[in-house]
């Protein structure tokens, strides 16, 4: 704390020191600051203003012998275009700067009206997810895998759906990062879970399939939270599933975020028996590190570097070299994404062991499983 009063005091007096006799600098409270500007100036005077105050922070703060290096957030906001009152002045400011955060940029961002709009759009989306969860608004579909040797079920991926009443069908790439980001996604998660472990057990019970798996994604903030290993193990013998029937993806962002504990979670699942995936291998750095330090049974190669076997320009060795180096330190392989019988001939051809994809079914509702079953014998 007091390190950090001294820092405060030492922006302060650099801030202080750039600001114009006229102008009225304050600190609103914590690390936030409000300058009055109330010389008469352009907007492209004031942002080179702004700028001279930010480019005096971005240099090394020397406190208590520690080079420190900080970064500034400016929102600006106008008067009167923006709000006459004392109140709307600094929301409209504080909007900004929030924008200022999050793009990034340079750190300095002028209100706009759209602004306004976005964030009220954002307080409505968050408020029907809440309620989607409570209305029952969320279902799973289930997309199958298949072994590509034999041709038979390896078993399914459950992938969440959401029938919004006003928007329709919503893709969990718009809603998920919300729900993680409203820290919704742990008892989402674990409706997830718990509802694709007794539709699959359903499922295998009622049309006699053995050895099939059940595929479920995972976020990191559920890995994160303190009791994720007894509540999988829970619902496990709620479902009467054994562990080596489940199967759980994670992607590479558990190892960014909480490398040391993702880790050690992931070594007690498997203690279980439960099958551990890496997801979307291919689209972040996919380094072969992770594949040594994470104790996986299964890579899932994404979907584009399956796109590239259709591309004559590219070269398609990488993906078979992939699956070869990948199998030689026990993992199993399932391609993602796989919509051509090219792209099958060809993994086929390198021994990839599993595919899933739109060639060989599309994500199915419990109806279309229904029918999916009528059709298929193991
Ligand atoms: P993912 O886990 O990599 O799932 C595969 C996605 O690829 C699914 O999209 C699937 O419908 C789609 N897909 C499968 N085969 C094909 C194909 O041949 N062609 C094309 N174009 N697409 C194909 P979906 O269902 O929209 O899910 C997107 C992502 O959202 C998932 O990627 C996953 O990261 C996340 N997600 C979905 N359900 C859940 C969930 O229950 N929990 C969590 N944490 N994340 C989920
Ligand atoms: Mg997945
Ligand atoms: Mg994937």
């Amino acid at each position: 704390h007091h390190s950090g009063d001294l820092l405060i005091l030492s922006v302060a007096s650099r801030l202080n020191s750039l600001v114009h006799p006229s102008d009225l600098l304050g600190r609103l409270g914590g690390d936030e600051f409000a300058l009055v500007i109330q010389q008469n100036l352009s907007e492209e005077e004031t942002l080179a203003y702004v700028e001279r105050l930010r480019n005096s922070l971005e240099k090394v703060f020397l406190v208590e012998e520690s080079e420190i290096l900080i970064r500034a957030s400016f929102g600006i906001s106008i008067f009167p275009k923006d709000g006459t009152s004392r109140v709307d002045l600094i929301r409209c400011a504080d909007t900004a700067m929030y924008k200022a955060k999050e793009t990034g940029k340079n750190g300095i961002c002028f209100f706009r009206e759209e602004m306004q709009s976005e964030i009220l759009r954002k307080i409505d989306f968050e408020k029907k997810l809440i309620s989607a969860f409570k209305n029952e608004e969320f279902f799973l579909v289930f997309q199958p895998q298949f072994v590509i040797s034999s041709g038979k079920l390896r078993g399914f991926e459950a992938l969440i759906r959401w029938q919004s009443p006003d928007w329709g069908m919503m893709s969990p790439l718009k809603f998920m990062p919300l729900v993680e980001e409203m820290g919704l996604i742990v008892p989402l998660g674990e409706w997830i879970l718990r509802t694709a472990c007794q539709k699959f057990k359903h499922m295998v019970d009622h049309h006699q399939i053995e050895d099939a798996i059940i595929s479920v994604n995972i976020s990191v903030a559920q890995l994160e939270a303190p009791d994720f290993v007894p509540m999988v193990s829970h619902i496990l013998q709620e479902c009467g599933l054994k562990a080596n029937c489940l199967e759980i993806e994670i992607t590479e962002s558990v190892l960014i975020k909480s490398f040391e504990h993702a880790i050690q979670i992931l070594k007690q699942l498997k203690a279980l028996g439960i099958l551990i995936a890496l997801d979307d291998f291919g689209t972040g750095y996919s380094s072969l590190r992770y594949l040594q330090l994470l104790p996986i049974d299964t890579l899932k190669i994404d979907k584009s570097f399956v796109d590239n076997i259709d591309n004559p320009d590219e070269n398609k060795q990488i993906v078979g070299s992939i699956i070869s180096l990948v199998q030689r330190i026990g993992v199993s392989v399932v391609a993602e994404g796989v919509e051509s019988e090219t792209q099958l001939d060809y993994l086929r051809s390198a021994h990839c062991d599993n595919v899933q994809g739109f060639l060989l079914g599309h994500p199915l509702n419990d109806i279309e499983v229904e029918a999916f079953f009528a059709q298929y014998s193991g």
